[in-house]
């Protein structure tokens, strides 16, 4: 079983739903299929801005985003809280844009103190975009992003605000349009239970309005074909990626059917709480620990655990081999950690045994525990059905 931070486990019936031969993409079923997906997709946002899809990953959407949005004579603001909004920024760079980094906290989220100080003091507006993560993958923090905007305004900044919620779109809040952001990316392989292969983008009046501004367009993301539709293709620049879309209704209707996104929302954050609770209790000093003290700033769909003197290599080594659980690797840090996804198709039995299966193996390399955490994540979940 994986328990990396993305891809997630697909569910049989996303799988069972790609299975079909190839229909005609010009009208029919098809056409009908995709209409539903754009239909449904500003609800997943919660935005009433406009959906673009693009074949290809969370990078694909990074590229989609920043290319029919920003111009090169301006500078873009990254703000750090980990790795993924650093990479982001990083693809920026490479695109002929002007970017500053506003370094993080490793253990914690962006601080929207310093957000406001440095819009503040850029009277001229050379500023034209923030960029932030919703929850950084490499850390397991989770952003402020409403925080985040009511820095912005208070600056009385007219940045356009980006969100990658790439991580955990469909696992933890997030509500685009109340909170202010003007873009958000997501992609398919994470809270939204589909195989990697669809960047998502969700693009607000202003968003739009920036295209007309951006000088650095590439032809195969670019919004003017996507916009501007005679055949239904032109949503996907070509052919449609029909598998991932007969997938992404599947696994939609699977949001639908378990009560909506707040009933998925619920869900991820009592998983999320059997984790940090198994997590807790496994810590001594110098040992194991959440990477994120806070819990009010940790993702409720990925975990990093701090591993002190733990010898990973042979962790991940027993847990693939030994055991058939895959955890995630530790990324952007040079301290030891590795990761725990906790993001879209779970349930407890599953939660319950990747916790107990770390820890039998932490107990069989003789690892220093403080205590069972599967003993406090079972408690955890037990005090969530009471309710
Ligand atoms: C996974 C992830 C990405 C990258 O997505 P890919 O599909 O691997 O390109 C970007 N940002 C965040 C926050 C992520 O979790």
């Amino acid at each position: 079983m994986v328990a990396i931070p993305g891809p997630s486990i697909t569910p049989d019936r996303v799988l069972a739903a790609m299975h079909r031969p190839m229909p005609n993409i010009y009208q029919g079923p098809l056409v009908d299929v995709s209409n539903s997906i754009f239909a449904d997709l500003p609800a997943i946002a919660r935005t009433e801005g406009k959906p673009f899809m693009v074949i290809g990953n969370g990078h694909a959407a990074w590229q989609m985003a920043i290319s029919n949005t920003l111009n090169t004579d301006k500078k873009v603001l990254v703000l750090e809280s980990g790795r993924f909004a650093f990479f982001w920024g990083e693809m920026a760079s490479m695109s002929g844009f002007d970017v500053e980094h506003v370094p993080g906290s490793d253990r914690g989220p962006v601080d929207p103190a310093v957000v406001h100080e440095r819009l503040a003091q850029d009277t001229e507006h050379e500023i034209q975009a923030v960029l932030v993560v919703l929850t950084d993958t490499a850390t397991g923090v989770r952003n402020d992003i409403k925080a985040i905007r009511a820095a912005i305004d208070a600056a009385d900044h007219p940045a356009l605000f980006m969100v990658d919620a790439i991580a955990s779109l469909g696992c933890e809040p997030y509500e685009m349009d109340a909170w202010g952001v003007d873009l958000t990316v997501a992609a398919s392989q994470k809270g939204l239970m589909t195989p990697p292969g669809i960047g998502l983008v969700w693009a607000n009046d202003k968003a739009l309005a920036a295209h007309d501004n951006a000088n650095a367009r590439v032809g195969y993301v670019d919004w003017e074909e996507r916009m501007n539709v005679d055949e239904h293709y032109q949503y996907y620049g070509g052919t449609p990626p029909i598998p991932l879309l007969y997938a992404l209704r599947e696994a939609l209707d699977m949001i639908a059917e378990e009560g909506g996104l707040e009933a998925v929302w619920a869900r991820h954050e009592v998983l999320a709480g059997a984790v940090w609770a198994a997590v807790d209790a496994w810590s001594t000093p110098g040992g194991l620990e959440n990477n994120i003290p806070d819990p009010a700033h940790r993702s409720l769909a990925t975990t990093t655990v701090n591993a002190g003197s733990i010898d990973l290599e042979q962790l991940h080594l027993r847990t693939e081999r030994d055991t058939g659980l895959t955890l995630g690797f530790g990324i952007g840090s040079d301290n030891p950690r590795f990761r725990i996804g906790h993001m879209g198709h779970l349930n407890p039995p599953m939660i319950l045994g990747t916790l107990a299966t770390t820890e039998a193996t932490l107990l069989a390399m003789g690892a220093p525990l403080g205590g069972s955490g599967i003993a406090a994540a079972t408690n955890h979940i037990a005090q969530a059905l009471k309710h």
